[in-house]
């Protein structure tokens, strides 16, 4: 008992600090699966929480190879310079089935990561992406109690993985290459539609042209979405991280929009919506594990599952008799 609470007071005291090792150790005990380290960070979260939600939170995403990490590190240097601190956390929920991580197994972002107003964490792995999202919105109050006015969370576009990120972000950009075949290089048009800024990459040399079309061809498709909620009309730009282009108008893009959406009041509404998003997500995703893990339903679900297949009960009769189960009715 004694170990642990000196433990969360050190952890804590070394976090409003700013220390970047305790950080460090903090957002270790939350990925943990143990259930004494988890207690342990559930103290630590609740202790940071009146310490955060005063960093600009930015969603980062693009197919694997659009330069989400080479603009990071642009755009995360150009952050310290200006004398803010930024923290980038990376979403990979695919590490878990890949046993290995995508994001992880680069060596990445080495300028940024040597300076010492940035802090870099790969992969937040987990079981489920409810898992990840819990991990990763946790880490978030901890940069937050640490001082960081800039969180960038990066995942890597594959699909369901964005939305999760959009709906704890301020802020979500997608990156975009040009010319690469396709108009849209399989990211769905429900993705273009999260963006609040589309970054057409790599607009230097012989791209440049190519990027400056592509990125006419989104702003025509952006005027075709519904408008959002917030009034703010996406931005698309387009961006070199090699020659450091557009990389001060991306940083001042989020800055109008920071503006904008504080003085509409969306700022705050959004991210009140966000927490309530997240009360039932995290109820949904304990319920469905808590009834997969159930003890009194290890042999049940597969007893019933062979009824339904065999027509023998309907799929809506088999879900009730098992719930009924779980519930002890
Ligand atoms: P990620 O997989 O999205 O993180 O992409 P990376 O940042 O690892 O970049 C993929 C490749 O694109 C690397 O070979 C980079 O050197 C290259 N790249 C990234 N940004 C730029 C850029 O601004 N211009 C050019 N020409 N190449 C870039």
């Amino acid at each position: 008992k004694r170990r642990n609470s000196l433990n969360h007071d050190d952890l804590l005291s070394g976090i409003i600090k700013g220390d970047l090792q305790a950080l460090s150790s903090g957002i270790t005990l939350l990925e943990s699966n143990r259930k004494s380290d988890q207690e342990e960070a559930q103290k630590l979260v609740n202790s940071c929480l009146k310490h955060s939600g005063k960093s600009i939170r930015v969603g980062v995403t693009g197919v694997p190879g659009v330069g989400k990490s080479t603009f990071i590190e642009a755009f995360g240097k150009l952050v310290v310079a200006k004398g803010y601190k930024i923290a980038v956390l990376a979403v990979d929920p695919s590490s878990e089935k890949s046993g290995g991580s995508i994001l992880g197994d680069k060596t990445r972002m080495n300028d940024l990561s040597v300076l010492e107003n940035a802090f870099i964490r790969p992969s937040a792995a987990g079981k489920s992406l409810g898992g990840v999202a819990r991990k990763t919105r946790e880490s978030i109050i901890l940069c937050e109690a640490a001082g960081f006015d800039f969180i960038l969370i990066e995942t890597v576009g594959v699909g369901q993985s964005e939305t999760m990120v959009k709906s704890m972000v301020d802020f979500f950009m997608l990156l975009m290459l040009a010319g690469a075949g396709d108009e849209l290089q399989g990211i769905k048009r429900g993705i273009m539609e999260m963006a609040d800024a589309l970054i057409v990459t790599k607009a230097d040399g012989d791209n440049l042209i190519k990027a400056r079309r592509a990125k006419k061809e989104y702003e025509n498709a952006i005027h075709l979405f519904p408008a959002n909620e917030n009034g703010w009309i996406p931005k698309t730009l387009v961006a070199s991280a090699l020659e450091q282009y557009n990389i001060e108008k991306t940083f001042d893009t989020i800055e109008s929009f920071v503006n904008h959406t504080r003085i509409n009041g969306s700022f705050g509404r959004n991210r009140k919506q966000q927490d309530k998003y997240w009360l039932h997500e995290t109820i949904t995703d304990t319920l469905m594990s808590n009834f997969y893990s159930s003890e009194r339903l290890v042999n049940e679900i597969a007893v019933v599952e062979k009824e339904v297949i065999e027509g023998r009960i309907s799929s809506f009769e088999g879900a009730e008799k098992l719930m009924k189960i779980y519930n002890h009715e």
